[in-house]
């Protein structure tokens, strides 16, 4: 045979595979109706089979497991035993498309970090291999330096600029520019030593000593009620925007908070009036010179200003200075709240709240600020460095996090972690590897597991098999979500790039979640597993997964994880972590053969009951068992039994393959399909979903 015939021949047996997973793929990707089973063409009626199926009382009798297999064996995809179906993954480097997000993730580096290569090669590596996509550098450091050669005739004359920590800035600023990383200039605005120092005729005055007002750290404040001052700030802004920024941030737009306060001297009275337009008229200035260039304006402000109405004694008022700004980023870090957040003693402990201090916070930015300026973006500061003020805890990877989500839950628009010792987390940033376009018209993967145990078998995940399908879906650049976000059509939370994954659970076995004689979780159950790998991904691999419970079936082992004396702490561990409860009816019946007021007794009673062991919980996510739909879907929905009202926000078939993207016209959230979590199936769909534009691709939050 010569190598064309081989050729020919391969190709037609290639010709012959596809229209078999062409086959497969209609069979299996047919609308949720398809609780029918596709079985008609190898001989056995469809309604036959579906009589079958439906007679399954699971697990009440054992029948029923076996006609449920005996469906699946005519929808499973061709076998490729010990065969990896999954194509290489195709990543991209890091494009202006894949950065080309709104959401700015960002962190600092001082003046003198810009002046040291391993401080800089470190931030550049942070920026290529995480989620990062903003820089933030010293323009005007703390102690009024300037870390590159000044063309401003007065920073050269105050030699604010006789340290400069780098030449090569043009290569520096182009490393980002090819990049699509956003730079973002800090100038330290009216703390200025070397200024206050050079000309203190500008400076704010101690009116003790009739020289320059100090500090508690010994340096001079530039006055904020002189407009010299302001145009030096200005001049350095526009230097800044030429130099080819982002964003001009500015920092210590206020009046001095520390040292002897009633000394200083201003150039005019200390009034909450002139110190709030003194802020407002630097601002304002500002922006009319930044206006030709193509630079957004921020400005840092205290915590306490999103709680506080006033001016805070030091000019930092939001609503004035919302107008003439684009984005305000609020410190938030929880170690600043000393007093916790006003009129909540349950948060005084600040430091121990790191998701309600930001998102509280934020939320209160957000409202505020939506009627003075609609456009602008709330972006606040977070806290990466050991707290100073409570206990003196490191913040966990989790709790940066915790952080993070606060802010994009209150309506933030990104943040920054802060550092000044420029020892960031990595482990609390999401790996930027892989990366691919953005599609949200993709369709999005809901794998479906049932027991966890040994041995692996149709209905049975082995623990090491179950490890292995996350460390496959952490490699594919999945990002697991819970079943309430995908149903809610908010999929924002998966970072760009990214590709979520809805991990459920159906029946509630004890493999799934078992607890050990020493109140441990055992390891290999489904929960521990999960658990062992978000620690070792904390940002990448959320606790995130949605479990469906049973109630009342013959089967203790599978009525809420079996372990009876654990019941409500497991539910409660698993909406504490972040993941989901829902439910699998009480009693795993067959709603389609049910009367509607079964159906709406099953329903009502199955989410009441969650709902008391979960006090303050809403359980909105169902699994219609056998993937077997009542007549009346609407009642999926919402239902009333004997004045027992319910609601549910979505619902899950048992298969179907890949399910519609949300943003899709044809996404119907009670109509959510999965891929059986067998090896096949699994191998099968994973390779359908990397086929180019198949796949949900998050543009990122
Ligand atoms: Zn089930």
């Amino acid at each position: 045979m010569d190598s064309r015939q081989i050729f020919k021949k391969s190709g037609i047996l290639l010709g012959l595979t596809g229209w078999l997973l062409l086959l497969a793929l209609v069979w299996i990707t047919l609308p949720a109706r398809a609780d029918a089973p596709p079985a008609a063409r190898r001989g056995l009626g469809g309604d036959e089979l579906l009589a079958q199926m439906q007679a399954c009382k699971f697990p009440r009798n054992r029948a029923g497991q076996v006609c449920f297999e005996a469906v699946w064996r005519y929808i499973l995809p061709p076998q490729r035993d010990g065969q990896n179906l999954i194509t290489p993954v195709q990543t991209l480097p890091f494009t202006t498309e894949i950065r080309a997000t709104g959401y700015i993730k960002g962190l600092y580096v001082t003046y003198y970090g810009l002046g040291s290569p391993a401080y800089r090669e470190q931030v550049q590596h942070l920026l290529e291999t995480t989620e990062l996509n903003a820089l933030v550098m010293d323009i005007k450091g703390d102690r009024g330096r300037l870390p590159y050669t000044s063309t401003v005739p007065l920073a050269v004359e105050i030699g604010a600029d006789a340290h400069p920590m780098m030449t090569a800035w043009p290569a520096w600023m182009a490393w980002f520019a090819g990049r699509n990383v956003r730079t973002i200039a800090r100038i330290v605005v009216f703390k200025d030593e070397p200024l206050a120092a050079a000309h203190p005729e500008w400076a704010v005055t101690d009116v003790d000593t009739g020289g320059v007002w100090r500090d508690r750290e010994g340096l001079g404040w530039a006055d904020p009620m002189r407009e010299e001052v302001w145009d030096y700030n200005i001049a350095l802004a526009v230097e800044a925007a030429q130099k080819g920024f982002n964003e001009i941030q500015f920092d210590y737009v206020r009046f001095p908070t520390d040292g002897l306060i009633h000394r200083a001297l201003f150039a005019a009275e200390n009034t909450a009036e002139n110190r709030t337009a003194a802020i407002a008229g630097f601002l304002a200035k500002a922006k009319a010179a930044l206006a030709p260039y193509n630079v957004k304006i921020g400005v840092d402000v205290f915590g306490y200003t999103t709680w506080r109405p006033d001016d805070m004694g030091i000019g930092q008022h939001l609503e004035t200075l919302a107008p003439y700004i684009d984005v305000i980023s609020p410190m938030l870090y929880p170690s600043t709240f000393a007093d916790g957040l006003p009129g909540l003693p349950q948060y005084r402990e600040a430091i121990a709240f790191p998701y309600e201090v930001v998102n509280l916070s934020t939320l209160r930015a957000v409202a505020r600020l939506k009627a003075v300026n609609p456009a602008l973006e709330v972006r606040p500061w977070l806290q990466d460095f050991p707290d100073y003020a409570f206990d003196g805890r490191t913040y966990t990877p989790d709790e940066i996090r915790l952080q993070m989500e606060g802010a994009r839950r209150a309506g933030g628009r990104g943040w920054m972690l802060w550092d000044p010792r420029i020892q960031y987390t990595s482990a609390a940033l999401v790996s930027a590897d892989p990366v691919y376009l953005p599609n949200v018209k993709g369709q999005v993967l809901v794998p479906v597991y049932h027991l966890i145990g040994e041995p692996e078998g149709r209905w049975q995940r082995a623990p090491a098999n179950f490890r292995a399908d996350l460390e496959q879906f952490l490699a594919l650049g999945y990002y697991p979500v819970n079943l309430r976000d995908l149903t809610a059509a908010d999929l924002s939370m998966v970072p760009a790039g990214k590709r979520p994954v809805v991990l459920t659970f159906d029946d509630s076995s004890v493999g799934q979640f078992r607890m050990l004689p020493d109140g441990s979780v055992d390891p290999d159950s489904a929960v521990g597993i999960l658990l062992g790998f978000h620690a070792a991904h904390p940002a990448d691999w959320p606790l995130r997964a949605t479990f469906f419970v049973l109630q009342d079936v013959d089967a203790p082992e599978r009525v809420l994880f079996g372990q009876r004396e654990w019941a409500q702490q497991k539910l409660q561990m698993l909406v504490n972590w972040g993941m989901e409860v829902g439910s699998h009816t009480i009693s795993h019946a067959n709603l389609a053969e049910s009367s509607s007021v079964e159906v709406q007794w099953q329903l009502a009673v199955s989410q009441a009951n969650l709902q008391a062991l979960l006090p303050g919980y809403r359980v909105v996510s169902l699994s219609v068992p056998f993937g077997a739909y009542p007549a009346d879907e609407s009642l999926l929905a919402a239902g009333v039994y004997q004045e027992m009202a319910y609601r549910y926000q979505g619902a899950v078939a048992v298969r179907g393959g890949l399910t519609v993207s949300p943003q899709s016209r044809g996404f119907n959230p009670y109509r959510i399909t999965r891929v059986q979590a067998t090896r096949s199936e699994l191998d099968y769909w994973l390779q359908q979903a990397n086929r180019s534009g198949v796949s949900y691709v998050s543009r990122g939050e």
